[in-house]
């Protein structure tokens, strides 16, 4: 009889989330059925997402994710033993799984990966996946960027944020980005080569703009929301563009008490701005295009990447909370 180990939602999140919210079981599985296949987990994902979508888990639940899994039985001839797959499969070390089934709504089907080359798997849980084409089709089909223009990111030394910032260098644009700490600072400037970056918790965002962007903001790619991202639209020029993709400043929140933030409509309505949210799976016919161009950006070494490791499936919790409070460079991954 084959056992996975499986985190559960022991109690649901109040706030910034515990590591006794989670709860470490194992459970025995059923043998494959026709059409199954037996997923090892190699590389598990903590994603910002999961906080978010915690919210709809009832407690005893799998907690969701993303995982990069090696197909260790197969009962499906387009899923054959020893392919390695990339699927929201949950935080579970072994899964029974069939590749027919949708994950919950807003998020893509497990698919075999496609050749990385030299480039480490867990690269599909971050620049050549689903944070990597965040930052492609988010920012280039949103923003739509034009070389000169004065593209600000937010959230800036994270997996999305970070790819942001580059194919912005990439696209001639110049960057300024927001992070929580001076090393990630300095990262940005060294080695991403971002035109400006700033800590916004040591210097006050209005400030660090008039500083950086004196003749204001054409493009802003906001991942965190709240009240930096009403600054940064204080900050905008005439029919400037802001792909809105993600909150994170409320997503600790609980829901019905999201913190409140200033007017933000008298700036759209004054400066004109065109404001687009997005869920990166509605680009879904279009995965490979993203994932083979960040592969060739990162071949060419004109996209840097980082990656935060966890070791050890049974610290999932620790590199969950830990990337919550900005603890992670880059993609947050843990090696089961
Ligand atoms: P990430 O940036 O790698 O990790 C999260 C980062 O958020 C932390 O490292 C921390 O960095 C920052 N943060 C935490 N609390 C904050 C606060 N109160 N204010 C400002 N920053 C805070 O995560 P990611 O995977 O790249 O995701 C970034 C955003 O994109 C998230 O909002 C996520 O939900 C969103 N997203 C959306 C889509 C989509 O389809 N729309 C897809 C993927 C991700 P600091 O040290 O800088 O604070």
């Amino acid at each position: 009889m084959v056992k996975t180990k499986k985190f559960i939602l022991a109690r649901q999140f109040h706030g910034e989330p515990q590591e006794s919210d989670l709860q470490l079981i194992e459970e025995e599985l059923p043998p494959l059925k026709d059409g199954e296949i037996l997923c090892e987990a190699l590389w598990c994902s903590v994603d910002p997402c999961n906080r978010l979508l915690a919210n709809r888990l009832r407690e005893g639940d799998l907690m969701h994710g993303f995982q990069v899994a090696r197909i260790a039985e197969s009962r499906n001839e387009d899923f054959p033993v020893g392919k390695i797959i990339v699927g929201y499969l949950g935080w579970q070390t072994l899964t029974v799984h069939d590749p027919k089934t949708m994950p919950p709504p807003g998020f893509g089907p497990a698919y075999i990966l496609p050749d990385f080359g030299e480039l480490p798997l867990s690269l599909a849980l971050g620049v050549l996946g689903m944070p990597g084409n965040t930052a492609y089709f988010g920012f280039l089909e949103i923003c739509q960027p034009k070389a000169g223009e004065v593209v600000v990111v937010s959230g800036a030394a994270g997996a999305v944020g970070s790819l942001v910032g580059q194919i912005a260098r990439i696209k001639g644009c110049k960057v300024i980005g927001f992070a929580g700490s001076d090393d990630k600072v300095r990262w940005l400037k060294d080695d991403l080569h971002f035109d400006a970056a700033y800590n916004y918790k040591k210097m006050d965002v209005d400030t660090a703009l008039k500083e950086a962007a004196p003749n204001g903001v054409d493009c802003y790619f906001d991942n965190v929301g709240g009240v930096m991202s009403s600054t940064i639209l204080s900050h905008m020029n005439s029919r400037g563009r802001i792909s809105v993709c993600g909150s994170i400043s409320t997503y600790n929140a609980d829901p019905g008490e999201v913190p409140m933030v200033p007017d933000n409509l008298r700036p759209i309505l004054l400066q004109q701005l065109r404001v687009e949210g997005f869920n990166v799976y509605r680009w879904w016919d279009r995965w490979t295009e993203g994932i083979e161009q960040m592969k060739e950006w990162v071949k060419n070494q004109e996209l840097v990447y980082r990656e935060t490791v966890t070791e050890g499936f049974g610290n999932m919790p620790k590199a969950f909370i830990g990337m919550l409070r900005g603890e992670n460079t880059g993609k947050a991954v843990v090696k089961c």
